[in-house]
Parts: structure tokens; C-alpha cells; sequence
């Protein structure tokens, strides 16, 4: 299913052509979620590249050569019930479109289901995709809920976000954090961690959505594609020429706003 609404202009030049798959969009999409799929068709645009945007949901192949990038969203215990159900028929080409290097974003219920398992609310117990070592327990009568803040050492970056989640997840021995902890819950409230960075997988909880409030993370994501895509020595605009001027006056408030709280 395309989306007709978000296909990049035809009166321009593009260089580039980057195919992006929201993965059950139809379904996992709480709290703006989408807008993370705005923000990379954005950057892309803006990088020269024109973006094609398809919900891939169930009964839906997802062709992993086909695609350069995925973004997988948050949802509500029901609808991660009716995704996980679906999700082994998927399994072998996530896999593989994940060793190829390709581009993941998920947040929240979908980072959840990228891994082994979810305990609902309910105490009952779904499988998530099994393509990665993390999983994810429940908590009796609580979410997590509020304003975030991470910091990522590899990156040195930080980044902010809102998390509303009931889920507590804890990685595995393979996987290293998007950040630590500086202030919030993260995964878990317990080891300082919060969302998971593995080859070209990114997950977080934080809606926001994430990519609009940390637009350097954005950068990160679409050039990373769009070299795994045309060469790793492709040259493109730096963050600063495409991205800084525009998002700087609003991400410096946000950031204002959240230290104030801190
Ligand atoms: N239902 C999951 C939880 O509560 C995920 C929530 C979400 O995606 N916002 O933990």
C-alpha cells in the first residue's frame, strides 16, 4: 500500500531514490509516531533524494532488497497482539534486510517486537519477531511516562523524547543502548539504558516523534541509507548545510524547556 499522499514532488531533480517501509503503519502508529516518516522523507528531499513511502502490514510482503529503510512504530497492546501474529511471516526478511546493514527505525511497540518477546499488561505473553536478543516484561498497575533525556557516548549526541510505556525491555549482551539515561525511565528504570542500537538498527521509546526533535539522528539515518544504497564514499550535504539553520531556533527551546525540568 502506497502512501499517494507522501511521494516526493515531480517537478524537481532528484540524484537519489530511497524506498522507505512503514511497517504496519496502519496499525502501529500512536502518539505522532508518524511524524518520524515525515522527518525522513524531509531530510531525504532535502539530501536529493526522492522517497517512496509504503505501508507494508499483513499479508504484506516485505521485500528486503526492495527497501533502503524501515521505520516501525508504537502501538497499543491490541494492535501489537494482531501484528504479532503476522510477524513470523516476516521473519526470514528482516533478518536478512537487518545483516544486510539496512536502516531501522523503531519505536516503542515496535522496538518492543523486534525482539523475543512482550508481556502485556495483562500478564499475557506475545512473541515479538525474534530477530533481535532483547525482550520485554510487563509491570503491575504502572507506565512510564514523561520527559526524557539520553545521552549516546559513540555519537556524542543527545537526545530528547516523551516515553509512555508499560513495558520494561532489557537488552542482550550484543546489543548496546541508543543512550544512557540522564534523566526518565528508559527501558527499564534499573540499568541506565534506553532504547538499542544494533548494526543499522535503531530503537527507541521515545515518541516525540524522535526524529523531528533530534534531527541529527535523522541525518544519521537517511545518509546512512542512502550510502549503504549508492557507495560509502558518496558526498553529500552536510548537516549543517541542509539541516541547522532551520532546526535551530526550535530544537534550542526544546532542549531549553527539557534542561529546565531536569
Ligand atoms: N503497548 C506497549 C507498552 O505499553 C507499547 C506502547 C507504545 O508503543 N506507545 O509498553
Amino acid at each position: 500500500m502506497t502512501y499517494t499522499s507522501l511521494q516526493s514532488p515531480t517537478d524537481r531533480d532528484y540524484s537519489y531514490q530511497l524506498n522507505l517501509a512503514h511497517l504496519y503503519g496502519n496499525l502501529m502508529n500512536t502518539y505522532g509516531d508518524n511524524g518520524n516518516v515525515l522527518m525522513m522523507k524531509y531530510v531525504g528531499e532535502k539530501l536529493g533524494a526522492s522517497v517512496t513511502v509504503d505501508i507494508v502490514s499483513i499479508d504484506d510482503r516485505f521485500d528486503p532488497d526492495h527497501y533502503d529503510l524501515a521505520f516501525f512504530g508504537g502501538g497499543q497492546d491490541y494492535e501489537q497482539t494482531l501484528v504479532a501474529k503476522d510477524l513470523p511471516s516476516k521473519r526470514h526478511d528482516v533478518a536478512q534486510f537487518i545483516e544486510n546493514n539496512k536502516v531501522i527505525l523503531a519505536i516503542c511497540g515496535g522496538f518492543q517486537l523486534l525482539g523475543q518477546y512482550y508481556i502485556q499488561a495483562n500478564g499475557v505473553r506475545i512473541e515479538g519477531i525474534g530477530v533481535m536478543g532483547h525482550y520485554t516484561l510487563n509491570q503491575q498497575n504502572n507506565r512510564f511516562i514523561g520527559d526524557i533525556k539520553i545521552h549516546n557516548e559513540e555519537f556524542n549526541e543527545t537526545y530528547y523524547g516523551f516515553e509512555n510505556h508499560q513495558g520494561r525491555t532489557f537488552l542482550s549482551d550484543d546489543e548496546k543502548p541508543l543512550g544512557k539515561v540522564v534523566y526518565g525511565c528508559g527501558n527499564n528504570k534499573e540499568d541506565g539504558t534506553e532504547g538499542v542500537h544494533y548494526k543499522n538498527v535503531y530503537g527507541s521509546y521515545f515518541h516525540g516523534p524522535i526524529l523531528a526533535r533530534n534531527p541529527r539522528l535523522a541525518y544519521r539515518l537517511v545518509t546512512t541509507a542512502l550510502r549503504n544504497k549508492y557507495g560509502q564514499d558518496l558526498q553529500l550535504p552536510s548537516y549543517d548545510d541542509i539541516l541547522k539553520d532551520e532546526v535551530a531556533q526550535e530544537y534550542a527551546d526544546v532542549k531549553q524547556k527539557a534542561d529546565f525540568e531536569d
